[in-house]
């Protein structure tokens, strides 16, 4: 309703009750503004809606940051060392350049690519857990700066393979109650034997520092010493075979707790070739 408007109605009509006051008193012009009792409302009302668009300027504030943090963590994951408490031999930062390449490492998934390996009564294959730890491992090991392969059981490039290190997983058959453990081995005869007995060395003890497993050193059999692998790449590339655990007993570790057995291996990869022994 207009000023003019509600002069009128009070003039005419007397029905509104209301008061006269001057505004702009110093320019001599008397200004008259009616204000109407009852009418005062809509001040208040004016005063509840600024206070109601500064409470939503602030949520909608909110709400933007709120989205902003969840996409900025989305896209940032926290490091699961800190969750799991543990030390963490596997830096995440890369490499100071020296103008070296930097080391290379071959990683076979066991059975990838052939078969599937040993299989369990509900049809949980080998294959399978070694192929998701290897995945891991690469990247944790491409996370230090290097230079990483994931390989098939009887990949071509795997004849003749020239790298700082080579490690193929595998996990133990799922038809022996009551076995836990995982061993590592080399091949027989090295060609580099200190080498491949530092790499075996760190990789046993690295592994059991993050998965708590214990060794089983005793079921180390000639086959393993002797696989196929470790005989096939170059003989000056140190290499290991690692048995990560009992597919029956050490389920658990092998299925639910892949990033520990990934860091257990990565971090003795990295114990080799920084030339440290793992103890
Ligand atoms: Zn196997």
């Amino acid at each position: 309703m207009g000023f003019a408007s509600r002069l009128t109605k009070s003039a005419v009509g007397g029905m509104i009750t209301g008061d006269i006051c001057c505004l702009y008193r110093n320019s001599g012009t008397i200004a008259p503004q009616v204000v109407i009792a009852g009418e005062r409302k809509p001040v208040v009302r004016k005063e509840v809606l600024e206070t109601a668009q500064k409470v939503l300027l602030v949520t909608m504030v909110f709400i933007v940051l709120t989205i902003g943090y969840l996409s900025w963590q989305a896209f940032h994951p926290p490091d699961d060392t800190t969750a799991l408490g543990l030390p963490s031999p596997v830096p995440t930062d890369t490499l100071v350049p020296t103008g070296e390449p930097p080391p290379k490492v071959g990683i076979v998934a066991g059975h990838y690519g052939f078969d599937s390996g040993a299989v369990c009564p509900d049809g949980l294959q080998e294959v399978e857990i070694n192929l998701a730890i290897a995945e891991r491992v690469v990247t944790l090991l491409k996370r230090k700066g290097y230079q990483v392969e994931l390989l098939g059981e009887f990949d071509d490039a795997i004849v003749g393979y020239q790298a700082d290190a080579f490690v193929s997983l595998h996990s133990d058959s799922c038809d022996i109650a009551g076995v836990s453990g995982f061993k590592v081995a080399r091949v027989t005869n090295s060609a580099v034997p200190e080498a491949e007995d530092r790499l075996v060395e760190c990789l046993w003890n690295e592994y059991e520092k993050w998965t708590g497993l214990a060794r089983h050193e005793d079921s180390i059999t000639p086959a393993m010493r002797q696989y196929h692998a470790l005989r096939k790449i170059a003989p000056h590339t140190p290499g290991a075979i690692i048995e990560m655990g009992f597919m029956l007993d050490d389920r658990d570790t092998l299925l639910y707790e892949q990033e520990k057995v990934a860091r257990g291996i990565a971090s003795g990869v990295i114990c080799f070739l920084e030339g440290g022994s793992g103890e």
